[in-house]
């Protein structure tokens, strides 16, 4: 699909970390009628444009969907109550009740003739079973089934996903799906209780720095696998699939570079030119023992896969992160490092 630069795109959950920086890779690329959406007051968004539409809606109601995406060409939904596991594993209910806004947007973007649909679901689809352990092979797209998806955010995500193939299959939407590997990088949470993984050593790494501190806590015992994804990565390849005319299902976007949690917290060590204490909480949520991405369908499809190496992308969101806190911008003392 070729969108024109006058074309009106909606960006629901813009005032997020992904859905801002999408919001300002489309002004970079040209594109004029713009429309951000979310539930947050806009003075609350990572990132406000001002050359855009920004409109404060809950979309989990159905007349705001109709609101947000009157006149669009082209919806991409990343609104979601959502955060790292300490968040989603305390937060099923609410997790779920995502369900809303996925469901409502796709009804209304039914109604308003939107041609294009775009759905941000997450490796939290697949099974424990093949996440079992640090060694564990990439999660191929086939692995989601059978289903035993992480409880709450992983079901509704796996459940919205259908309901986009059931809104193409049935009624014509096209819809496209993308199941995001932990996304990471700079104007993101990285305090407050919804910060995943990266974001959560960079903020605590850089606070020890800033007052001195020795030791800082890990949630589980440092040993967890993940492959983190760098947002510009994760930007190209969620509009590539967007525009895809071939990817028709729900397709991976994650990095294949798999570290422990103790390897992240090494480099971050490295990067901010200290070395620190580790207290392990083995009590403390620590999702999956292993999670890579498997890009054999992205390769095959687009010809693509994500390539920002670890170091690159986390020099980047240590030094925002760095500059937050040393410029009094943060709103919490450091909490644990848990993984999604
Ligand atoms: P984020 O929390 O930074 O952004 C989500 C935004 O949605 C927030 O600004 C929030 O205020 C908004 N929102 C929540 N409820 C809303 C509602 N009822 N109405 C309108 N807006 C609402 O998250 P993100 O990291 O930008 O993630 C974007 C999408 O990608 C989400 O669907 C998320 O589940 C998915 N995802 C993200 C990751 C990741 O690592 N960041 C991994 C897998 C999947």
């Amino acid at each position: 699909m070729a969108l024109s630069f006058d074309d009106r795109i909606v960006v629901c959950g813009a005032g997020g970390f992904i859905g801002g920086h999408l919001m300002g890779d489309l002004v970079r690329q040209g594109y004029r009628n713009l429309r951000g959406i979310d539930a947050k007051p806009v003075g609350q968004w990572f990132q406000r444009l001002p050359n855009a539409e920004n409109l404060v809606l809950d979309l989990r109601d159905r007349t705001n969907c109709q609101i947000a995406v009157r006149g669009a060409a082209a919806v991409y939904n990343l609104a979601a109550d959502m955060g790292g596991m300490g968040f989603i594993e305390h937060n099923r209910a609410l997790c779920m009740l995502n369900v809303l806004i996925n469901t409502h947007l796709l009804m209304a973007s039914l109604e308003a003739g939107v041609e294009r649909f775009f759905f941000s679901s997450s490796a939290c689809v697949y099974g424990h079973d093949k996440q079992a352990h640090p060694g564990v092979e990439g999660l191929k797209e086939a692995d989601a089934y059978p289903a035993t998806p992480e409880d709450g955010y992983g079901w509704e995500k796996l459940f919205s996903e259908r309901m986009c193939r059931h809104f193409t299959e049935d009624f014509g939407l096209t819809t496209r799906v993308t199941r995001y590997h932990n996304v990471y990088g700079p104007h993101g949470t990285y305090d407050g209780g919804r910060e995943k993984a990266p974001a959560a050593i960079c903020r605590k790494v850089a606070i020890a720095k800033l007052t001195g501190t020795d030791a800082i806590d890990i949630w589980g015992t440092g040993d967890q696998t993940r492959s983190f994804t760098y947002i510009s990565d994760c930007l190209y390849g969620t509009q590539a699939i967007m525009s895809s005319e071939v990817v028709t299902f729900p397709i991976n976007l994650g990095s294949t570079e798999q570290v422990t949690i103790n390897q992240l917290v090494d480099l971050v060590e490295e990067i901010a030119d200290v070395r620190l204490k580790r207290h392990y909480n083995p009590r403390a949520p620590k999702g999956v023992s292993g999670r890579n991405s498997d890009n054999t369908l992205i390769r095959q499809f687009l010809l693509w896969e994500p390539s920002v190496l670890l170091r690159v992308g986390m020099e980047q969101t240590y030094r925002w992160i760095y500059d937050q806190i040393a410029s009094g911008k943060s709103r919490e003392p450091a909490r644990s490092v848990g993984c999604d």
